[in-house]
This record gives C-alpha cells, sequence and structure tokens, in this order.
C-alpha cells in the first residue's frame, strides 16, 4: 500500500498533511510513503528528514497521483490532480465538502473514496482526530499574538515611576474552541477580558480563565444542538448579541470574533455602526473570515482600516504557525489513518462510526446526507 504526501497546490499553504514523526510510524507498519519533493518545507520537515522516517521522495506529481492508494492533504486536491488519482483510492484532508461540494465532482467520479477531517464525529473516541480543534487552538493564540503585535498599546497593566498603563480590553465573540485559547492567550499577556458566547455551558469555561462573561437574556432559548455546537439563531436573538456586543466593543482595544455555526455562514456579530462606534487604533480580528466573517466591514482574506479601527479578515491564520500546525494536523491524521489501514491494507469498515461519518463519497456515489443537500442546494 503506498501513502503519497504532496505539495498544497493552495498558494497561501504552508502545512504538510503528514510529518516524518508520522511517516516512521506508517514505515514502521510496512506501509510505503512517498513524499513529492519539498512537500514539507515550509512546515520544517526536508526532504532528507522524510528519507529518514523511511519515505521516498519524487519528483513526478503526476505519478505519485496515479499510484497511491492513500492521498492525505490538509486542502482538497484541485480538480486537475483529482483526474488524475486511481480509482478506489482514498483522499482525505480538510475537503469542506458542506462549503464547496461540487470542488471534489472529479474526485467522486474518479471513485476515489472521500473522508472530511471537517465531518469527523466530536465523539470522545475520535478526539485525536479532532482536527478542527486542532487548527482552532492554534488560530485562537495567533489572533492575540498578531493583535498584540498591531496594538498600539501596552497588554499588561504596568505600574511605573512615569505613571500608571491601564491593561488593554480584549472583546472575545465565540467561546468555543478558538475563542478559549484567544482568552487564555490575551490573559497571560495580561489584558482585561470580556466574552460573549450564545451557548450558555460557554460561561462556566470563559470564568475559570479569568475573563468575564457578558449574559445575554434571550428568554429560555434553545441555543446549542445534540453535537454541543451553536445553533443557527433567530433575528432577534442575534439583535439581543449584537446589542450587548455593541455596547462592550465601544470601549474594547482589541475584538477577537470566533464565532461559526457549521455548515453555514458566520452569523454578523458586529455591523458596520457599531465599527464607527470603536476607538480609533483598535483592532478587530475576524476569525470567521472565511466563514463570511462576523463583522460587516470584515473583507475575508484582506486586512483593511475602517474608521481607524483595523480589521484582520486572514483566509488562512494557522498557515503562519506551519510547524505546529502541521504536527498537530498530522496527528489527528495518522490517528484516523489507524482506522483505516490494517495489517498494512486499505480496510474500510462503514459499520464504524467515525469512518461512516466522515465519509463524502464511495465507490461514485456522495454518501452523505449533508454533502447530498449541499449539493442540491448549489445546483
Ligand atoms: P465553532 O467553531 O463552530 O464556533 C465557535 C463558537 O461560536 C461556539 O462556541 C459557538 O457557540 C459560538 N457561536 C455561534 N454562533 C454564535 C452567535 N450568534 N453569538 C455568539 N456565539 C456564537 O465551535 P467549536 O469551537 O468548534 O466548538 C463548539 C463546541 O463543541 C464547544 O462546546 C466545544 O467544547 C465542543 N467541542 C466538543 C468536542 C468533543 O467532544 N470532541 C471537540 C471540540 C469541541
Amino acid at each position: 500500500m503506498l501513502v503519497a504526501i504532496l505539495k498544497e497546490a493552495r498558494p497561501d499553504e504552508t502545512r504538510v498533511a503528514l510529518t516524518p514523526d508520522a511517516v516512521k510510524a506508517l514505515t514502521g507498519k510496512g506501509v510505503s510513503v512517498a513524499v513529492e519533493s519539498s512537500a514539507g518545507l515550509q512546515s520544517g520537515a526536508s526532504d532528507q528528514d522524510y528519507v529518514a522516517a523511511g519515505a521516498s521522495i519524487s519528483g513526478s506529481r503526476a505519478e505519485l497521483l496515479a499510484t497511491a492508494d492513500v492521498v492525505p492533504v490538509v486542502n482538497a486536491l484541485p480538480a486537475e490532480d483529482q483526474e488524475k488519482l486511481k480509482s478506489g483510492s482514498v483522499m482525505i484532508g480538510f475537503l469542506r465538502p458542506l462549503d464547496d461540494p461540487a470542488a471534489l465532482a472529479a474526485a467522486v467520479k474518479r471513485g476515489v473514496t472521500l473522508f472530511s477531517m471537517e465531518l469527523v464525529p466530536r465523539i470522545t473516541r475520535a478526539q485525536s482526530m479532532d482536527a478542527l480543534s486542532s487548527m482552532a487552538t492554534v488560530a485562537g493564540y495567533k489572533a492575540v499574538i498578531v493583535a498584540a503585535d498591531h496594538l498600539p498599546k501596552l497588554f499588561p497593566l504596568l505600574m511605573t515611576a512615569a505613571g500608571t498603563i491601564p491593561p488593554a480590553k480584549v472583546l472575545v465573540l465565540g467561546a468555543g474552541v478558538a475563542g478559549l485559547q484567544a482568552i487564555a492567550t490575551a490573559r497571560r499577556l495580561g489584558a482585561v477580558v470580556e466574552a460573549y458566547d450564545v451557548r450558555a455551558a460557554a460561561g462556566e469555561q470563559v470564568k475559570s480563565l479569568g475573563a468575564k462573561f457578558i449574559e445575554v437574556d434571550l428568554g429560555g432559548l434553545q441555543t446549542e444542538d445534540k453535537g454541543g455546537y451553536a445553533k443557527e439563531l433567530s433575528p432577534e436573538a442575534l439583535e439581543l448579541g449584537r446589542q450587548a456586543i455593541a455596547k462592550a466593543a465601544k470601549t474594547a482595544d482589541v475584538v477577537i470574533t470566533t464565532a461559526q455555526v457549521p455548515g453555514r455562514r458566520a452569523p454578523l456579530m458586529i455591523p458596520t455602526a457599531a465599527v464607527e462606534e470603536m476607538r480609533p487604533g483598535s483592532i478587530i480580528f475576524d476569525l470567521a473570515a472565511p466563514a463570511g466573517g462576523n463583522c460587516e466591514a470584515t473583507k475575508p482574506g484582506e486586512t483593511i482600516v475602517y474608521h481607524g479601527v483595523t480589521i484582520f479578515g486572514p483566509a488562512n491564520i494557522v498557515a503562519q504557525m506551519p510547524v505546529h500546525a502541521s504536527m498537530l494536523y498530522s496527528r489527528n491524521v495518522s490517528n484516523f489513518l489507524q482506522l483505516i489501514v490494517k495489517n498494512g491494507e486499505l480496510v474500510i469498515d462503514q459499520a464504524d462510526e467515525i469512518i461512516a461519518g466522515s465519509c463524502v463519497a464511495h465507490a461514485g456515489q456522495v454518501v452523505n446526507e449533508r454533502v447530498t443537500a449541499a449539493l442540491k442546494a448549489r445546483s
């Protein structure tokens, strides 16, 4: 069985799907691994590192695509690569099957089995494969570091002979994995932190990190689904949140926004009018930019200044931390591979909840109901 590690095609991607550590574990189990030359360079893994882990290096992407049984990726391969994959092979990665299902059509047609890391069920047994959480952890940390670097102020309270400097105020919107990491990082840098989330359960976690939780009375509305995710809110409930946020944003130096609802556009939490009320020199870091953004003024993929407020809308913030982002992602993918590679052979057991939950397509058919619905909605 051959696992092929390719250079990511997306221009702003610096991560690699499997690091040399993961390759060593695979080759130790009798799996052959071939790496496209320089695939790991931006993540700190040289061709020599992969060779030392037991892989071979190839200069021919086309040959790797045509011969691989398993292709772990960070982002889905482009259509022209998908067309070269072997029928019956496996592609696994962040395939965005709910956001852009049509981009997988060529692989489905080729009879490639597709596994989406976004769809791995968030059950206890699958925690070690939870790549969304891994990347959210990196993103939450990096957002605060970048914001602190750009803020024309210090983060901590300082008492100096020249006077006292008050601590920076950070507002975090959405207290899931990324938001909690942002809170923890901002607190470590000495900021005073407030946070808001629609899920009441997030309140205790926010407080345990030393931040204040902004309470909004939504009249007992059910805001959480069975999976622990936020539900899409009614316009009225969203508006109540927006009013509380606008008030807190007026005095904030940094606003980090992370709110998302799986498979939907990110909720709009900061209207342009609220940005206009913010202090000049303050910062909004919109981690939901790839899903449309939580701030109305965000331009996904750009950093802009609006009314004196710098608004970051990074398209791929985790790519700015490629070493640890790749390390975590590679471990998540390796743990998933252990489910489908037994004794050096590919074994796909659709009775396994994790395999069935994350499988997008098999034997030429889309097999996931949500992906089928997403395709219908776009046709
Ligand atoms: P996410 O990235 O989908 O969303 C980020 C946060 O935004 C969530 O906390 C969500 O409640 C919040 N949000 C959505 N709409 C909002 C709105 N209109 N206003 C305010 N906040 C809004 O979520 P995530 O960080 O991936 O995880 C969310 C939940 O899943 C958390 O409870 C987390 O603990 C849980 N989780 C469980 C597991 C597991 O069991 N294996 C793994 C990871 C996360």
